[in-house]
């Protein structure tokens, strides 16, 4: 019944009857989805549950909360509740600004790439250094909806090209380091990427600032180089902690000559080394990932490398990166762990990829469907598979950002004739009913 009245523009002074008979203030929760499949790695838990969401946050998890103590219900039954997907890898620098850059037109703007694929947090590759760090800032992490962090460069010009990447002089740890220190949280740690020449330089001195502010590097090891080799960087020079990504490309060596994964791998893992897919235009290729899986040696995290080439390559987005490794024989569970718990640690936000109480209520609602499907990667090779995911809901701190087929709505032959309002600004962020429009301003509003 009170889902019914909520329906009506009135659903404020009708709610508080609906609720009488449970005692004012007893709105347990804004948001409530009811009868999903939880996967939350961080707590071991694959199983049917319903999901309680206040206040931003994850209020409850059990195998029966009361729609009657909810705001808004939802039905997610026949789907899987998984935490934000969390991409660590991905280039969201844009703006119309400098061509061929990533500090400009290669990369994307995260809101409109994020949420409709279930992913809450993205952490920016290196686009920028400490040189431009503060525009990005500026301009796209604080005007997103999309949690964004960074890896900063260890180049200060950021990401644009060989001319500035393959600078050693741009490479600077004290003003790196700083720029570390005073965003804490947010930078996550340092990128090194692109380098053609012999040095070690890139990863001592993003290892350099590693050290003064306690966060990992990124390493895109650029040109595969004899005098550094990947065995090297693996066994000796990243440390515990530190982030090998593109690591099922294949051409640094991934695998060995006779055709299995190089063992260097094994060891780096054993140290501690993470290894992270960041697909990207040209990281991954079926059989480096398909050897890799068949000695057992899975990723530690599922990421993207989302930039304007990519995203219309074999990449595709987070969820069809996901697929791949499913068509490749893991779990949904081992996916979403990969996708969301361990990359959430690897960067050192904990809070984040679990459905813990009290965590931010960042949530991605998956259906996944069986039939015929196609995969392809960095060559453009196919690798059939018969499972995809599809987001169906992407709730951020709480509210709903996202959401495909209109679960969260109600069917317009069931509201008053001229409805105008069908939301709630305390679950919903994509129709709320505070934005209801009145008499349209006389005159144009002056720029800001
Ligand atoms: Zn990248």
């Amino acid at each position: 019944m009170n889902k019914c009245l909520l329906r009506s523009s009135f659903a404020a002074p009708l709610l508080l009857i609906v609720v009488a008979p449970f005692g004012f203030g007893q709105v347990q929760f804004d948001l409530l989805l009811q009868g999903g499949h939880v996967i939350d790695p961080k707590n071991n838990l694959s199983a049917v549950r319903d999901v309680g969401i206040l206040n931003g946050r994850i209020a409850a998890v059990a195998e029966h909360l009361d729609a009657a103590s909810a705001l808004k219900t939802v039905d997610v039954s026949g789907l899987y509740v998984t935490p934000g997907l969390v991409d660590i890898h991905v280039h969201v620098y844009a703006s119309a600004g400098e061509a061929n850059s990533y500090a400009g037109d290669n990369s994307v703007f995260p809101d409109g790439f994020t949420f409709r694929v279930g992913v809450t947090t993205v952490a920016d590759a290196g686009c920028a250094g400490w040189r431009n760090f503060e525009d990005f800032k500026e301009h796209i992490i604080d005007r997103s909806k999309t949690r964004v962090l960074a890896f900063i460069n260890i180049v200060g010009a950021g990401m644009r090209g060989p001319k500035f990447e393959n600078n050693l002089d741009d490479m600077q740890v004290e003003p790196t380091a700083e720029m570390c220190l005073r965003h804490k949280g947010l930078i996550v740690g340092i990128k090194t990427a692109h380098y053609t020449g012999p040095e070690w330089t890139p990863v001592e001195r993003a290892v350099a600032v590693g050290e003064k502010a306690g966060i990992p590097i990124m390493v895109d090891f650029g040109a595969t180089r004899a005098e550094r080799p990947t065995s090297i960087l693996w066994t000796q020079k990243m440390r515990p902690g530190d982030i090998y990504t593109h690591c099922f490309s294949g051409i640094r060596n991934e695998l060995d000559d006779s055709g299995n994964l190089n063992p260097a791998m094994w060891t780096g893992r054993k140290r501690g080394v993470i290894f992270d897919v960041g697909h990207g235009g040209g990281s991954f290729a079926w059989p480096v990932a398909a050897e890799a899986i068949k000695e057992g040696f899975l990723p530690d995290s599922i990421s993207t490398d989302i930039h304007i080439t990519s995203m219309n390559a074999g990449m595709k987005d987070m969820l069809n990166v996901m697929d791949k490794f499913l068509a490749l024989g893991l779990s949904l569970d081992d996916v979403v762990l990969r996708s969301t718990w361990n990359p959430a640690r690897q960067i050192q936000h904990p809070e984040l990829g679990n459905l813990s109480v009290d965590a931010p209520a960042d949530v991605a609602v998956l259906r996944l469907i069986e039939g015929q499907f196609g995969f392809t990667d960095m060559y453009g090779a196919r690798s059939n598979g018969t499972k995809k995911l599809i987001c169906e809901l992407a709730v951020r701190n709480g509210k709903v950002v996202y959401d495909l087929n209109g679960i969260t709505r109600p069917d317009w032959t069931t509201l008053p004739k001229g409805y105008r309002e069908t939301g709630d600004s305390r679950w919903d962020a994509v129709t709320p009913a505070h934005r209801r429009r009145t008499t349209p301003p006389a005159t144009t509003p002056a720029p800001r």
